[in-house]
């Protein structure tokens, strides 16, 4: 293999026989054990990513952020002014939390990352002979690989032979224009311009095409490219702007705050300027909500590990508050609403109807049909439907390894067909080789039709088509009927339509099939090769239709049930013709039988206003090109609906790029659509998406109660200060510095976290959607923080204080910062806060329900939170070191079981409250 010392331009222009043997490859493709070798020679067709230097600057970043600098500088001047201690402490601390933030940045960004490595992407090559499937990753030079319009390329490669195929190359050069691409070498303008190559990161518009694989990794193009500009590009979300505005107006209150306690500290106690600086400095922290940012990121990416778990795989961690919000869902049929599951069960020629028996995707060899026997081994009008439907197809089917469903390689309605075949005795491997084929005209969802050519036993060349009824009919000006070919009447075309709506009121869909003999009449081209979807597809002979049942996935009715209670509507945007649509819109309870239908065509010649006003009502789309479903979605955006829009194809990508959730197909969708989504589901499930939601109004919710749970602690830790001040010193600090940094930056921590993972509260479908102006610091949360569990939890603490001070002597302890009763007194404020906020971690896990109702320990992690900060304060109390730290001491068993017993109340109060609540609310 001499390919390292091509550049992949330099194939272009090889003979074709030259151009295998230098890539020791051949028509067929590799053997299985010769692939094996190279991508040991070569490596994975990956694009590495060299993060090393951003993970330093990532990890520094959390020691320069504003409160990370004010601890520096503030352990520096205590270190100065004789508090040795404190300034060790002050810095430790400083250093645990920087460590602890990077932490959750890099769990974040580990569950973010893990997602990508579970949607790998499929390249279809020929190995052995054989066509098969395989991770893009395992691609070798070499390697003779299809490419469908909707893949993404994989590797720099040679085309071999194509049809119609254009190519999306603005990944590479920017250019958004397609580019035509083929198996001649033609070499355009410029770098990248040679027709016959196609380069890895550039996707497939349209058309198909076998290429051989030059280079992949980090030799292609894209890799080189890549390896010289590797930066990771982050995208800052709404959530994130408010998040950073929040943070800084508290830290800027927090500083003013600090300033008055500084500046009151010196005129009013008469502290040393140094000493000011540390009380105000504890005020400071107490205020600074420094965790916020990255337990959101982390309970996003939560969230969106847990999302991952219910088949909803979310490429940015803001999609995650974006599905909170979602209104509307503009959802595909097939597929998404339905199972994707075709059986066909009817096949309709004029003169007779056949049932076709046989459940599912079960090949029993044999077509059973109902009503009169048909002659299946001569040829008539129902064996040649049957060998267009077995010919004029894209898909392969695989018998499956453990069940009886076969493996697909391509769509379901076109498996159906085979198997159809397959039921008839049809041999589908000699019928391509008895009838090859010469030349196809893609299926698209445009035209709905898809066309080939094939040379007949006898030499001629025939035209197979088959396609969405409507679109095919009016292709046609005959109509095969009994074995003879005879002008299509207006009567024959009310048949043929009544038949189609008799099944499609019954939620069947049906694909109309029809030929034509290439017999050298004027509007054909005299080549095959020259045939175009103009040129061909016309003055064709209708023969029938197939019919198949796509039955609602069995979740579906819950999901849109749920849907209905959340306020969300849903708009079904289909290919599908009207009355299928309608039949399973109202079957699974989208719409009632008065829903509005509006066709493609309809809607085409409809005014923007006239589609605000219809998508405002109850409506559905049927019949539209996959282009259109943009206006659908812009219209819904211009009400001011958040739209979440499906989509599989290649044309769907503007419509999920506008959405304000794109979302597409993991099994069925293509890369183009995956790529332009933000979200993709792994089953291409509907009740998925739902499920998304559900997690996105959780994550949302989890959030506030994080917030409420650690301003909650601020109003007792500054409790202890105003006292002071307002005492002119006289009431000593009930609680000092240090011990503000504990709450703030230890204890606090873990249990904040929990709240991060709680699950969903009963109800969170219950609600309508979040509106898009809402803020995450609302005043509900501010009044609850400060006037309600804050306020219990400063009287409790300083209850503590004093309590300790009553049973030593009051009232002269209290009044003196020195002694065993003063730490005593001190560690026992301490101790309270952080038995408080137990209480309040607690409380902080509902909104509405009781605590009992969702289960008291459901959630682990808050109670492992529980556990950590306990056992924290325990070593503060025990340990003779951090006691010299933080001034504190070990406490009676008296004491203990004081703060025992503090949380227990405070859980009933909120109970109660919550218990009214729900009272007045029902
Ligand atoms: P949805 O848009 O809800 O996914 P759909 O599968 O009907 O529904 P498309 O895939 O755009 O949407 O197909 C549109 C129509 O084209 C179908 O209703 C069918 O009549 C026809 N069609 C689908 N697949 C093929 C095919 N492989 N060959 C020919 N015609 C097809």
């Amino acid at each position: 293999m001499a390919q390292s010392k091509l550049i992949t331009d330099d194939y272009a222009q090889l003979t074709a026989t030259k151009f295998y043997d230098d890539l020791q490859t051949k028509q067929t493709g590799l053997t299985a054990a010769q692939a094996a070798q190279r991508l040991q020679q070569v490596g994975p067709n990956t694009i590495q990513q060299t993060q090393s230097r951003s993970q330093l600057k990532a990890f520094l970043k959390n020691f320069t952020s504003l409160m990370a600098l004010l601890l520096w500088v503030s352990g520096l001047i205590a270190m100065f002014t004789g508090m040795l201690e404190l300034g060790i402490a002050i810095w430790a601390v400083n250093l645990i939390n920087g460590c602890f933030s990077f932490w959750q940045e890099h769990a974040a960004q580990k569950a973010t990352d893990s997602l990508k490595a579970m949607l790998p992407t499929y390249t279809q090559v020929l190995r052995d002979g054989h066509t098969q499937q395989i991770n893009a990753t395992e691609l070798v030079p070499g390697d003779v690989f299809l490419i469908q319009a909707g893949n993404s390329i994989s590797a720099d490669a040679r085309i071999m032979q194509a049809t119609s195929l254009q190519v999306d190359e603005s990944a590479l050069t920017g250019e958004s224009l397609a580019v035509d691409k083929q198996a001649a070498y033609a070499k355009g303008e410029g770098r990248f311009a040679e027709r016959n190559i196609v380069y890895a990161g550039t996707v497939a518009v349209s058309g198909t095409a076998t290429a051989v694989a030059v280079q992949t990794g980090m030799q292609t193009e894209f890799g080189q490219i890549a390896a010289l500009t590797q930066h990771q590009k982050t995208t800052v979300s709404p959530l994130t702007t408010e998040l950073n505005r929040l943070t800084r107006q508290i830290s800027l209150i927090a500083i003013l705050i600090g300033l008055v306690f500084f500046v009151a500290a010196i005129f009013f106690v008469h502290y040393p300027i140094a000493k000011s600086f540390i009380f105000a400095l504890g005020m400071i922290v107490a205020f600074i909500p420094e965790g916020l940012l990255p337990t959101v990121t982390l309970s996003l990416a939560q969230g969106v590990t847990r999302m991952s778990k219910r088949h909803a795989l979310v490429k940015e961690l803001s999609s995650v508050e974006t599905l909170g919000e979602t209104t509307v869902i503009c959802s595909d049929k097939t597929g998404t609403l339905t199972q994707n599951q075709m059986t066909i069960n009817h096949v309709w020629l004029p003169q007779q109807t056949y049932k076709v028996s046989g459940e599912g995707y079960v090949n029993n060899g044999h077509l059973t049909l109902t009503d009169q026997p048909v002659d299946l081994t001569s040829d008539n009008d129902f064996t040649l439907l049957l060998r267009i439907a077995a010919l004029d197809n894209d898909t392969d089917i695989k018998p499956g390894q453990t069940t009886a469903k076969p493996k697909i390689m391509g769509t379901p309605t076109e498996a159906a067909h085979l198997i159809l075949a397959q039921k008839a005795g049809l041999d589908l491997d000699q019928l391509r080789q008895t009838y090859p084929r010469i030349q196809e005209l893609p299926f698209d969802s445009d035209r709905k039709r898809m066309t080939t050519l094939h040379t007949q036993p006898d030499g001629t060349t025939v035209i197979y088509v088959k396609g969405a009824l409507d679109s095919t009919l009016a292709l046609c000006d005959t109509i095969l009927d009994h074995g003879t070919v005879r002008p299509l009447t207006t009567a024959d075309t009310e048949r043929i339509n009544q038949a189609n709506q008799h099944y499609a009121a019954q939620g069947l869909r049906s694909l109309a099939f029809a030929y034509r003999p290439f017999d050298g009449s004027h509007d054909l081209p005299d080549d095959p090769a020259n045939c175009t979807i103009a040129n061909t597809e016309q003055h064709l002979t209708f023969i029938g239709l197939t019919v198949m049942a796509d039955p609602p996935r069995p979740e579906i009715y819950a999901a849109v049930e749920k849907c209905r209670r959340a306020q969300i509507r849903i708009i079904m945007v289909t290919g599908d013709s009207p009355l299928t649509a309608k039949s399973v819109a109202t079957k699974i309870g989208i719409t009632s039988d008065q829903a509005r239908v509006v066709t493609g065509d309809e809607l085409s010649a409809m005014s923007d206003d006239a589609l605000q006003t219809a998508v405002k009502g109850e409506v559905i789309f049927a019949r539209v090109a996959p282009e259109q479903k943009y206006r659908i979605v812009q219209a819904n955006q211009h009400n001011g609906e958040i739209v979440a829009s499906t989509g599989d194809g290649v044309n769907d990508a503007p419509a999920l790029k506008q959405a304000d959730i794109g979302i597409a197909m993991g099994v069925t969708g293509t890369d183009v659509a995956k790529d332009a989504a933000d979200m993709i589901l792994t089953d291409d499930n509907f009740a998925s998406i739902v499920a998304a939601i559900e997690e996105g109004r959780t994550v949302y919710s989890n959030l506030q109660k994080f917030l409420l749970y650690i301003l909650n602690s601020n109003v007792p830790e500054a409790i202890p200060s105003v006292l002071f001040l307002f005492s002119r010193g006289l009431i000593p600090l009930p609680l000092t510095v240090m011990q503000i940094l504990t709450v703030d930056l230890g204890t606090d921590m873990l249990p904040a976290l929990g709240l991060g993972a709680e699950a969903g509260e009963p109800g969170v479908m219950d609600q309508p959607p979040r509106a898009r102006d809402a803020h995450l610091l609302n005043k509900t949360i501010i009044w609850k923080a400060f006037g309600w569990y804050g306020l219990f939890a400063s009287a409790l603490s300083t209850f503590a204080y004093f309590f300790v001070n009553w049973t030593n002597g009051w009232p002269q302890v209290a009044l003196s910062a020195s002694g065993n009763t003063y730490v005593l007194a001190t560690t026992m404020t301490l101790a309270a806060i952080v038995f408080c906020q137990i209480a309040a971690a607690i409380n902080c896990r509902t909104t509405y329900n009781s605590v009992f109702t969702v289960g008291l320990f459901s959630n682990r992690r808050i109670w492992w939170g529980i556990l950590f900060e306990v056992v924290l304060l325990a070593a503060l109390m025990y340990v003779p070191v951090l006691q010299g730290l933080f001034n504190t001491t070990a406490i009676a068993s008296r004491d203990w079981a004081f703060l025992l017993c503090l949380p227990i109340p405070l859980v009933l109060i909120e109970e109660g409250r919550k218990a009214l609540v729900r009272h007045w609310q029902a």
